[in-house]
């Protein structure tokens, strides 16, 4: 039988079960307790003489957010596992458990721009660091913006809007030669399609409203890791700023991560032709989807990833503004929203709020259009696009 702690499938199912521990329910408990009593005086005035693994208060720790810790860190293959009221939390908490004032970053040029804002918002103009941004695609970029005091490597790969990977193994070797940390947002591989912390990551980060969550009702985060300092220094700092989850929002990730494999199987069917329609319909110009054999790193992959999952861009050929939202307000399954990873499709124009050289620079055309494709078959959202097309006259 496969090792309850090494199958993907049975840690998404089943890592956390105890049954005597809970009554026989087939699912643990929600623990909606702000904090849990000690058996003596003795206990309370003595850390040492409280259980291992013992809670107190649920800034601190809370036994349902635990087990989804535990969840992620096994499928992470990592040490440790922190949940947080967010992905911002989560991806906020390691910077600052990893860099100090005067620190140099080097962060991926499309990643995520909340994190981005923090860096370019507050990491800078209030605790003096500095911040290179780099394409991404080749190792020597990384490598000619190492300064003597780069701290951090901030990568996000696939890259959620241009989908493009940069190559974990070499990067994080670069790293640990000079003694910088790394960290990746995985939100778009999940641990099922991407195991960064065995190539060499220090932390890799979660959002849970995405894949983890998989319904559109949580807003969460987490963090895995193997080194034990990082990991004191990110619980300390989550209990001193407060970021933990709630255990309601716990609870709905640990049912979202029991249909993640399934889950996210399905998504990549169904983006996988989408992909190719788009990829052969004379209408359009390019896709972004690193599952295509014409995406351009798909050879590092095929080497670092086990699949992709629903979220795609693509580019009209015609530039004409009015026909492309034209086209996104006809969509009638896609709706028109920020997020992914839900159960739904979805489509933005992430360019149109600011102007073509914005595009530019982040190295797509400013019609650009991001889909989410959620669960709803794949033939009906081919049939979706073709209809909204229609209408708009593309
Ligand atoms: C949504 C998102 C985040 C932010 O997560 P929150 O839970 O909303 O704070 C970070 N990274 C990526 C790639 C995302 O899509």
């Amino acid at each position: 039988m496969a090792d309850y702690k090494k199958d993907d499938q049975l840690i998404a199912t089943h890592l956390g079960d105890e049954y005597e521990k809970y009554l026989g329910s087939i699912i643990p408990p929600i623990f909606m307790n702000s904090l849990h009593v000690f058996d003596n005086i003795e206990q309370y005035n003595d850390k040492s003489l409280r259980p291992k693994d013992g809670f107190f208060y649920g800034r601190v720790s809370n036994p349902t957010a635990h087990i989804v810790e535990r969840k992620v860190a096994a499928m992470e293959h990592a040490e440790h596992g922190l949940t947080f009221a967010s992905g911002m939390a989560a991806a906020t908490t390691a910077l600052m458990a990893v860099c100090k004032a005067g620190s140099h970053i080097i962060c991926v040029k499309n990643a995520y721009g909340v994190l981005t804002g923090y860096i370019e918002n507050y990491c800078v103009p209030e605790l003096n660091m500095s911040v290179t941004y780099v394409t991404g695609d080749k190792v020597e970029d990384f490598e000619k913006a190492i300064q003597p005091n780069t701290d951090y490597i901030i990568l996000e790969s696939p890259v959620s809007l241009v989908f493009t990977l940069q190559d974990i193994r070499a990067i994080a070797a670069l790293a640990k030669k000079h003694n910088i940390k790394t960290y990746i947002d995985n939100s778009y591989c999940t641990p099922i399609f991407q195991k960064p912390l065995d190539m060499g990551i220090d932390i890799v980060m979660h959002t849970a409203s995405k894949y983890l969550g998989g319904h559109s009702d949580i807003i969460g985060g987490v963090l895995t890791m193997n080194d034990e300092e990082l990991f004191k220094k990110c619980s300390m700092l989550r209990e001193q700023l407060g970021g933990i989850i709630g255990p309601m929002e716990a609870w709905l990730m640990m049912r979202g991560i029991r249909t993640l494999d399934v889950r996210i199987r399905e998504h990549e069917k169904t983006a996988m032709k989408v992909a190719t329609w788009l990829e052969n319909n004379d209408k359009i110009a390019k896709v972004y989807y690193p599952g295509l054999k014409s995406h351009p790193q798909y050879e590092l992959m095929k080497s670092q990833q086990g699949g992709n999952t629903g979220l795609m861009s693509f580019e009209f050929k015609t530039e004409d503004r009015d026909k492309i939202c034209k086209f996104v307000n006809a969509l009638k399954i896609f709706k028109i929203g920020v997020s992914w990873g839900g159960f739904e499709s979805l489509v933005c124009t992430p360019m149109y709020p600011g102007s073509p050289e914005h595009a530019k620079e982040a190295g797509c055309g400013w019609g650009i259009v991001r889909i989410h494709c959620g669960l709803e078959g794949a033939d009906n959202l081919i049939a979706d696009i073709q209809q909204a097309m229609d209408v708009a006259g593309i």
